[in-house]
């Protein structure tokens, strides 16, 4: 779970734990609510016509030095899809084409809701940006899954595949 601020953003005391039949914090001095909003993330599934992904090794936790799909966050009021091309471009270099968006992943307590795209490449050049150790283009089942929803985001591949 994300982390719970404890002190108000609006006045400076102390958030109340209890109190409140939802669970959530509040301010008793202004009544100030702190709501945890979704997080939202941008998958990007790379291919080529070899049937590989494109892979980019991670330089940071969680999974430091594990090799994962180009991803991160969304800016606030960007564009997913630009946000989807931006990421792969930041991380690995290549610039992509979109397809299909091949799902919607959320839920196990993780206030993370990724969407994940199919992509092809037309253009850049490769190499690892200031989040990666190295990227590559691997075949996916000779990668070791990093994330809970891995396995279900490439069966969605697969089947989009056919
Ligand atoms: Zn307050």
């Amino acid at each position: 779970m994300a982390e719970q601020p404890r002190f108000c953003p609006r006045c400076g005391a102390s958030l109340r734990l209890e109190g409140r039949a939802d669970g959530r914090r509040w301010c008793g001095e202004c009544e100030f609510v702190h709501y945890l909003d979704p997080k939202l993330a941008v998958v990007v599934l790379v291919e080529d016509p070899e049937g590989r992904l494109l892979y980019m090794q991670r330089n940071h936790e969680p999974n430091m030095y594990r090799w994962a799909w180009p991803s991160g966050f969304v800016d606030a009021g960007e564009d997913v899809r630009e946000a989807a091309r931006r990421e792969v471009r930041e991380e690995t270099g290549v610039e992509v084409e979109l397809g299909e968006l091949l799902g919607v992943w959320s839920g196990g307590g993780d206030p993370v809701v990724l969407l994940v795209w199919r992509a092809w490449p037309v253009g850049g050049r490769l190499q690892p940006g200031s989040e990666a150790l190295d990227a590559g283009w691997r075949r996916p089942e000779e990668v070791a899954a990093s994330f809970a929803h891995d396995a279900g985001i490439l069966s969605a591949w697969r089947a989009a595949r056919g």
